[in-house]
C-alpha cells in the first residue's frame, strides 16, 4: 500500500461508445425461431431491442476502451474501504478529487503500462460475458413466449371443440320438435 506523498503512476482510460451490427440478427432486426416440430417462425431481435418506441433497431452499443499514457501523481488522501465477503479490503487512492482504484495504480511506468492493458481487458471480457447473458436471456424469452402461444392455442382448439360439440348438441335439441311433428 502507498502512503500519502507518494508518486505512482496512474493509469487512465477512455470509454469509446460507437453502434455495431446486432450479433443476433447481423442488422436485419429479425431472428427464426424453430419450433419443436420445426415450423420456422421469424420474430422480432430482442437483442437489439432497446425497449424504445422504434422496437428492434439492427444494432448495439459497442464498448471501446482506449488506455491512456500513464501519468506520474501524487497521492493526496487514501480511503479503505470495508472488507468484503472474501476478506479483500478496497483501498481508493486520491489525487485531488479524483478517487482511484488499486488496479489504476502502479509504482513504474512499465508495470502501469502492463496494469493498463489487464485493464482493458477484463472490462472487454466484463462487455463481453454481459452479451453473452442478455443473449441467453433473449434466447429464454422466445422459447418462453412460443411456449405461451403454443399453450394458448392449444386451449383455444380444447375449446373450440368444447363449443363445438355442445352447439351440435343445442342444434339437435332444437330440431328435435321440429322432427317429432
Ligand atoms: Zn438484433
Amino acid at each position: 500500500m502507498y502512503k500519502i506523498g507518494d508518486s505512482v503512476w496512474v493509469i487512465n482510460y477512455k470509454q469509446e461508445n460507437e453502434w455495431i451490427t446486432c450479433p443476433s440478427c447481423n442488422g436485419s432486426k429479425f431472428v427464426t425461431v424453430i419450433f419443436g416440430d420445426g415450423t420456422h417462425v421469424q420474430v422480432n431481435c430482442g437483442l437489439c431491442d432497446l425497449g424504445g418506441w422504434q422496437g428492434s433497431t439492427g444494432l448495439i452499443m459497442g464498448k471501446q476502451y482506449l488506455v491512456a499514457d500513464p501519468k506520474l501523481e501524487v497521492i493526496t488522501g487514501i480511503n479503505v474501504g470495508k472488507k468484503d465477503y472474501s476478506g479483500v479490503s478496497y483501498v481508493t487512492y486520491y489525487f485531488d478529487s479524483i478517487g482511484r482504484g488499486e488496479d489504476r495504480v502502479a509504482a513504474s511506468y512499465n508495470e502501469a503500462v502492463k496494469k493498463g492493458g489487464r485493464l482493458e481487458q477484463k472490462l472487454t471480457q466484463n462487455d463481453e460475458q454481459e452479451l453473452t447473458a442478455r443473449k441467453k436471456n433473449v434466447n429464454k424469452n422466445y422459447a418462453w413466449n412460443a411456449n405461451f402461444h403454443l399453450k394458448a392455442a392449444e386451449e383455444h382448439e380444447r375449446k373450440a371443440k368444447y363449443h363445438r360439440e355442445k352447439a351440435k348438441i343445442m342444434e339437435l335439441k332444437v330440431r328435435k320438435p321440429k322432427d317429432g311433428s
